[in-house]
């Protein structure tokens, strides 16, 4: 019998000494930059001074900085980062065997912490800049409740106040996130709430509505303004945030090196483009820099396909449209998704950066729908022993699809894809796949039409 030769490990881990000490800003490295935000009355790019009223110092610096490619991690981050990191790089050897493909998966897990996803490399960063320009508190939303669980764990370490807007129908039916929230100590409003102005009006307007993530968002930035001492944070979408979830890519980029592997094709989950740009970030450098090439691919669910159907135009990133105005590929802020259950990834709209990425053709973008990607979760639970969320799982489909081509053609490709989080918090949907009753819903180019009546007049580029 032929020995097994191979040397690579089931989960290759950096050592605490090799851990990212530095982010990396993908955007140095862009000829294009990404289109800045504007404001919606001036239509004029954001300054500094504008973000400042609604973020942190240090985080509009971030936010703005497009030339800096190295950004240090504080020692107290790097500390936090330590609590649960590094993730590990696990080679997907049971699954390979499922799909009997000669290509070689590979996933980095970012499920390994309390909140569950990848959510919290960001949320400590953000709670560790506001609690060092001396603020008591911030505000934010959450949708299915991860990025809230995340900043709520992260508050409490660096012991700031947390005031979580989460949408209606999210803190009716999943009470859970709800309690571990609180348990870190934030205090929880169901919104629209009657707490804000732009909630009243919401309420007043919508009597019954189960709220959205547009929506939340208003109400927190809303909270946020009108209280002395706090800010607004957000968990995607924002060039800062992609900057923090950069520590997933490079811990990849670093595993790989250690083990000698190149990947070919790089996949991930798009909700706000977060955890992909995260992922992607310095083998997107490098693709940029024109040292090496990968096939990156961006998954969506086709119920709320915002790169593979969406319009790259300036969108207000909330329905009260209280926020700055973002160059990205949208569906409009009048597009309302169905509840379909991959909550995270229900944004209209997309990370800038990415949708400057995407639009110069550096990466691809997919869309599958709902039952398709839950096979794909129930595969990989069977064979992995992770159960993951289901929005990670739009990862695993292509993952999965990607790997099947390879075994028509018998190419040996490397994939990596990120999986974000656990699915534990998911078991209602997990339930209705089980049960054999859960529903595709596929937007109608009416819907989207409807979507985009919205959006507001164009600034000169
Ligand atoms: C929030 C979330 C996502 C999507 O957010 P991105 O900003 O696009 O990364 C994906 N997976 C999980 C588990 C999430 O919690």
């Amino acid at each position: 019998m032929a020995k097994d030769v191979t040397t690579i490990p089931y989960k290759t881990y950096l050592t605490e000494e090799e851990m990212p000490k530095q982010w990396y800003n993908v955007r140095a490295d862009m000829k294009k930059k990404p289109a800045p935000l504007v404001n919606p009355g001036t239509l004029k790019p954001m300054t500094a001074e504008e973000l400042e009223g609604v973020f942190c110092s240090e985080l509009v610096q971030q936010e703005l900085d497009d030339t800096t490619p190295y950004i240090d991690i504080p020692e107290e981050i790097r500390s936090f980062y330590r609590m649960y990191r590094p993730s590990p790089l696990v080679r997907a050897y049971c699954l390979e065997k499922k799909l009997d493909t000669p290509a070689k998966i590979y996933y980095k897990y970012e499920g390994n912490n309390t909140s569950g996803s990848h959510k919290l490399n960001s949320a400590a960063t953000q709670a560790y800049y506001a609690k060092n320009q001396g603020l008591k508190g911030v505000t934010t939303e959450t949708g299915a409740g991860q990025w809230g669980t995340a900043l709520s764990m992260a508050c409490s370490y660096f012991g700031l106040d947390c005031k979580v807007f989460m949408v209606k129908t999210s803190y009716e039916q999943k009470p859970f996130r709800r309690e571990v929230m609180r348990t870190y100590g934030a205090e929880v409003t169901a919104s629209p709430s009657d707490t804000t102005e732009v909630g009243r009006k919401l309420l007043e307007e919508f009597p019954g509505t189960g709220g959205s993530l547009g929506c939340a968002i208003s109400e927190a930035v809303e909270a946020a303004v009108t209280r002395e001492g706090y800010r607004y944070v957000l968990g995607s979408v924002l060039n800062q945030v992609l900057l923090h979830q950069s520590v997933i890519g490079l811990e990849t980029h670093k595993a790989f090196e250690k083990i000698g592997v190149t990947p070919d094709i790089i996949i991930g989950c798009a909700g706000g483009g977060s955890n992909l740009g995260g992922l992607i970030a310095p083998f997107m450098g490098e693709k940029l820099r024109g040292e090496k090439d990968y096939r990156i691919v961006a998954v969506e669910p086709a119920s709320c396909p915002s790169f593979t159907r969406g319009k790259y135009l300036y969108d207000f990133c909330d329905t009260g449209k209280v926020c700055p105005l973002a160059k990205m590929y949208t569906l409009g802020n009048g597009f309302m998704p169905s509840p379909i259950h991959a909550g995270g990834l229900r944004f209209h709209g997309m990370s800038p950066a990415l949708s400057e990425l995407y639009d110069q053709g550096l990466m691809e973008a997919v869309s599958y729908e709902q039952t398709e990607v839950f096979e794909a979760a129930e595969m990989f639970a069977r064979v992995e022993g992770i159960l993951p969320a289901p929005e990670s799982s739009h990862a695993i489909k292509a993952a999965i699809d990607e790997a099947l081509k390879c075994k028509e053609t018998g190419e040996e490709k490397n994939i990596v894809f990120g999986l974000t989080g656990t699915g534990y918090f998911d078991l209602v949907a997990y339930q209705q796949f089980n049960d054999g009753t859960m529903t595709d819903y596929i937007p109608t180019d009416e819907d989207l039409e409807a979507g985009l009546a919205f959006v507001p007049p164009q600034p000169e580029e």
